[in-house]
């Protein structure tokens, strides 16, 4: 049975440093977790505090309404699958997948059965007899994977598990990580600094940032609603363009200044911002258009580069300072080196408070 987790105020200290700095995140039962952010914020940290594999400093743990503060990992429910597969080199396909099972007192039949089911989910049956030095990196995950489904965890632990394929195979397997989802419905949490493997898996993502939550939300919400300019561009491919802007009152009407051109912005855009002293603008690549829309506003810049892309194209576009990338929809190419006008979507933009990184404005109507 899927179990919900559930971590409170959790620090994890090494020496005098706070690597996971008072985490609170609930997990409902079923729910596929992933935590996202850059190398070194507390990632594997926090997934191996629940699995039981670091001691916590400070705060609880519960799985399935119990605290689990200090059960051993095996007394858990959890099964963890990591980056590098941790496959022993010397037993067969069926051997790995059924080792922690062979550890307890599961009957033989029962593991054989175990195995099997496993296997067939994971289209392994032909391959029982093998070694791990006989399989593709991809089938080494799902053998990992195997070894974790016959344990029948109440929550699935993951940590980068397809960092070591290659793209192609790892679009594949998270198709297939999905799939097992959907079908097994056991709790997730996963782990990756991938914010595309992020946005495709997670019912929720919680991004982390130097050992503290930022944020928590549905892979929309973040998309839509960033907290701050750290999720803004963390969440997105390209990311969303972020920069210094200054704002005018021209005729008592609010505007940022882009470039040389000005935006107009609504005017209950002036409480939001009566409180910062420096500003960041932000749009993201796909809410700036070529031509007029419903809703846009004209600014004017030089066209750098362009990235073709087949079905679309990156049109990296200077405006005053700095360089924006547009994404372009359609296979006709813009031309490099020439004068462009961008349309923006108005209701699209994004303010940043410098001093605190928190989104200070956005239409959240547009948004929903
Ligand atoms: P992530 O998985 O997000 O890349 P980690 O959770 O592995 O990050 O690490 C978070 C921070 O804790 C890093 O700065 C890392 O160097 C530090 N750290 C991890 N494990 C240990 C350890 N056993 N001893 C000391 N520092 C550690
Ligand atoms: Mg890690």
């Amino acid at each position: 049975m899927p179990a919900n987790v559930s971590l409170t105020n959790v620090v994890k200290k090494f020496g005098p440093v706070n690597v996971v700095n008072d985490v609170n995140l609930e997990i409902t039962p079923g729910e596929f977790v992933v935590l996202v952010g850059p190398s070194g914020c507390g990632k594997s940290t926090t997934l191996r505090m629940v699995a039981g594999l670091e001691h916590i400093s400070g705060g609880t743990i519960s799985i399935d309404g119990k605290v689990v503060n200090h059960l051993a990992p095996k007394d858990r429910g959890v099964a963890m699958v990591f980056q590098n597969y941790a496959l022993y080199p010397h037993l067969t396909v069926r051997d790995n997948i059924s080792f922690g099972l062979r550890l307890g007192r599961t009957p033989r039949k029962e593991i054989d059965a175990k195995v099997d089911r496993a296997a067939s989910i994971l289209e392994l049956g032909p391959l029982l007899d093998r070694q791990p030095a006989e399989l593709s990196g991809g089938q080494r995950q799902r053998v990992a994977m195997g070894r974790a489904i016959v344990r029948d965890p109440q929550v699935f632990l993951f940590d980068e598990p397809l960092s070591n394929l290659d793209a192609k195979l790892r679009t594949q397997m998270r198709t297939e990580i999905k799939r097992l989802h959907a079908r097994l419905g056991n709790t997730v949490m996963y782990v990756t600094h991938d914010q595309l493997e992020a946005m495709t898996l997670a019912d929720r993502i919680v991004v982390m940032r130097k050992g503290v939550i930022e944020q928590i939300g549905t892979p929309s919400e973040l998309f839509n609603s960033p907290a701050t300019s750290f999720v803004a561009t963390f969440i997105g491919s390209p990311p969303m363009n972020v920069f210094p802007c200054t704002l005018t009152s021209d005729a008592d009407r609010l505007a940022v200044n882009v470039g040389g051109d000005k935006l107009a912005l609504p005017e209950r855009a002036r409480h939001a911002v009566a409180n910062s002293k420096e500003l960041l603008f932000g749009v993201r690549p796909e809410d700036i258009h070529l031509a007029p829309r419903d809703n846009t506003q004209a600014i004017h810049g030089h066209v750098e580069l362009v990235e073709p892309l087949g079905g679309e194209s990156f049109v990296h576009v200077r405006i005053g300072d700095a360089t924006l990338i547009v994404r372009s929809e359609g296979r006709k190419l813009v031309e490099s080196d020439k004068p462009i006008t961008l349309h923006v979507d108005l209701q699209r933009i994004y303010l940043f408070d410098v001093a605190t990184d928190r989104c200070v404005f956005h239409d959240t109507e547009a948004a929903s």
